[in-house]
Formats: C-alpha cells, structure tokens, sequence
C-alpha cells in the first residue's frame, strides 16, 4: 500500500509517500511559510535531487494541492495519478482521552478532535486544518489519525493523575498525557526483535531526545508512565523548554518580572531549557561545542541535560521494577556520544554497563552494553512517519475486511 503521511503545523506541512511493504519513503518533503508570499515547498524524490518551489501558498488546503502536485509532476514525481495514494495518515497531537489507539477519521472522530482543542490550542487546529484540506482533495482515499498521545492513553490513574484537588481532572480533564507516542511505540518495539525476545516480556526505557524530549516507561509493551505531561513542558530539560520546575516559580517570577500570562508562557516555553541555562543555543551540536572548548555555561547546561535524563532512568526502573532495555533515540538520542554515557556512568548496580568503544563509534541500530551487562543500552533510530504509514495500513485493510 501507498500512504501519503502528513505532519501539519501551523505554518508548515512535512510529507511522506512512503510504499508499506519496503517501509521506504518514495518522496518526501515541505512546505514552509504556509500563508506567506514566499512560501517554500521543498521535494526529494528517492534517488532523485531535491526540488525548491517558492511561491504564494495561502494556506493548507494550498499547500496539499501542492503537494499532490509534486507527487504527480512527470520530472520530480512518484505517481501518475491520485488514485495511487491508497491512503493518508495524518500526525496528530492530541487525542485527549478518547483514542487509546490510531484511528479511521470519521466525522465522529472529527468532532472529538475539535472538542480537544482546548488540550492543544498550537497543534490540533493545524493537525484538523490538515485533514480538511486533504478530504477536500482526495474525498475518495481513507483518511487515518496517529495520535502522540495514544500510546500513553493506558498509564495507570496513580501514574497520570497530578496532586491537584481531583475535580480539576473531572472539570478540565487535567491529567499526564504525555507524548511522541509513536517513537516510543516504534523504538521499544524494534529493541524487543533487536533483542530477539518477546515485546510482551520485556522492561524497556526509551529515551527520545530531539528538540522535544521526552522518556517512557514500558512495561510489556505498554506505557506506564512518561515525562511530558498535560502538554509537552514538563519533564526533561529541551532545547527551548524548562521540564520540571516548582509550580510556585510561576507565580514569582511573574509577579519580579511583571510577565502577562502570555510572557510567562513564552519564557517557559521558548526562552529556557538549553536555551536559557547555556546562553549559547538551544541547539545540543552548538552547545556540545563549547562544552568541549570548556565554556563553563555549556559545561553545567549540559551537566544539567543529562543529570535530568538519569534521574528519570532511575525513577523509572524503580517503577518498572528491572530493566531489560534502555534506548536512546532522536537527534540528540542517535548523535550525542556525551550525553549517553554521562546517563549510563556508573549504573553497573542496575545492571547497566556501557561499552565506551561500541558508545562511541556507534551508527544505524545498534546494541552499545558490554556482552556481560544484564540490561541492554540501544540506540536505535526513530521513524514516527512509518509508524503512521503501517497504522494506516492496518486500519484500512482492516476496514476493507469489514465492508
Ligand atoms: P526534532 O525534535 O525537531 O525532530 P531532532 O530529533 O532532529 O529534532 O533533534 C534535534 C537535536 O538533535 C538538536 O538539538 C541537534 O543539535 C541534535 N543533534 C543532531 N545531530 C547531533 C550530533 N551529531 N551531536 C549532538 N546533537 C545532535
């Protein structure tokens, strides 16, 4: 099957067109600037060059024409006609409570998606702007909802519950959420044949560190308990983000820096993490080169980075009581050597003992523990937009079973 996955922001649209039974990407790209006169559409067709389209694109509905254009234009596409998009499979943000699992969408699921906006007031707008502007464009192909949220969606009430007075949870449906569903789902589930051991059997920690970041805790396959929150602030340290803090600094700082709820949401969640404590950049390439030029600022930043991530390991193998797997993954998770063994430095008690040499000059998936160490370290790299495509796929050929 062919599913064209889409990820809609509120100024951009990433793509792609990827074929389920190689799991490869045919094309992939996008758009930028989404309703500015300059807007960017870039394409790169496999083994063909990368394409750049400037041009005036309005909006989504615009920008997915474009986009199906490029997939169909006879020098840089992968298809003559739209009947070859089997189907589309849109990232969502924010499932809230209701989808535990990725979804065919339906006008139901349509108004449950409007109804949590109030959950994800920057993300669902776009993500539900996406789906519009798709249906209005291939009204015939099945559209499917991936959820960031959904693989947390099963944590225990006493793991997603917060210490607030319990009417808010009932009034708001203020609770843990949590987030990057898909790559923890995808990561734990490729360690497991990387293991060769069954999913169901296994204790797993994954560590997906990219400019968000965030950490799971996988018991037989299912979450238990992650970082991010109610929305994607809490938790680990991020490039721009400040994780976990003491509710009270909120109000403080407020009142010592005379901030309007808006400027305190943007301190919060723009002008801290990395950003804020390095001084340097919220980028972990910048930030590791300083740190290796001894920049005193980097040097604690990024001791406070990887500090964070290992208090969460350790709260989480308690949790899980043991661990079999702990993967690294995302951007900083695949690249950053430093931040890897700085998480795993002394952990032999539990069971983890890092091999500096396979650390070091690892690539692709790979297994970085000593032969002797009980839990195994992977690093394994994240593909959410597969995890889209294969969901659609299944949705889709389970509904062709049904009809
Ligand atoms: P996003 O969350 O936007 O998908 P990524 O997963 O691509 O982001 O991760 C981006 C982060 O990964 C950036 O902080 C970047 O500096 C970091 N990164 C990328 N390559 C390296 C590297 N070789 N060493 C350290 N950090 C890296």
């Amino acid at each position: 099957m062919k599913v064209l996955v889409l990820n809609c922001g509120s100024s951009s649209i990433k793509y792609q067109f990827i074929d389920t039974e190689s799991g490869v990407a045919l094309a992939k790209g996008q758009v930028e600037r989404i309703g500015m006169s300059s807007a960017v559409l870039t394409h790169k067709p496999l083994e063909k060059d990368k394409i750049k389209i400037v041009g005036e694109i309005l909006d989504h509905t615009i920008a997915i024409e474009y986009v199906i254009a490029v997939l169909l234009s006879p020098n840089h596409g992968v298809i003559k006609d739209k009947s070859e998009i089997d189907a589309v499979g849109h990232r969502v943000v924010h499932g809230g409570e209701d989808f535990s699992g990725s979804v065919l969408v339906t006008d139901q699921v349509m108004r449950v998606l409007r109804e949590n906006i109030e959950l994800a007031p920057l993300h669902n707008p776009p993500n539900i702007k996406g789906i519009q502007a798709a249906k209005a464009h291939l009204p015939e192909t099945p559209m499917c909802g991936i959820f960031d949220t959904s693989f947390h969606a099963n944590m225990p009430d006493y793991a997603y519950l917060y210490g607030l007075p319990y009417e808010l949870y009932k009034r708001y449906k203020i609770r843990r959420y949590g987030f990057h569903g898909t790559s923890h789902r995808f990561v734990s589930k490729r360690a497991a044949e990387l293991l060769g051991k069954p999913y169901e059997e296994l204790k797993i920690i994954t560590c997906h560190l990219g400019n968000g970041a965030s950490i799971a805790a996988i018991d037989k396959g299912k979450s238990i308990d992650t970082s991010m929150g109610f929305t994607p602030l809490e938790g680990l340290l991020m490039g721009t983000r400040c994780g976990d803090l003491d509710p009270a600094l909120v109000t403080y700082i407020m009142g010592k820096e005379g901030l309007s709820l808006f400027e305190m949401n943007t301190l919060l969640n723009k002008h801290s993490g990395m950003v804020g404590l390095s001084g340097i950049s919220s980028d972990m390439r910048e930030i590791e080169e300083s740190y290796q030029e001894g920049n005193a600022r980097a040097v604690t930043a990024l001791k406070a980075y990887n500090y964070r991530i290992k208090k969460y390991v350790g709260a989480y193998i308690a949790t899980l009581g043991g661990l079999d797997a702990l993967v690294f993954t995302g951007g900083i998770g695949e690249n950053s050597v430093i931040t890897r063994k700085d998480v795993c430095e002394n952990m032999e008690y539990l069971g983890i003992d890092l091999d500096e040499e396979l650390n070091q000059n690892a690539t692709g998936e790979a297994i970085i523990t000593k032969d002797s160490s009980r839990a195994k370290v992977l690093r394994i790299p994240t593909n959410e937009e597969l995890v889209i495509a294969l969901d659609t796929e299944q949705i889709v050929k389970e509904q062709m079973v049904l009809s």
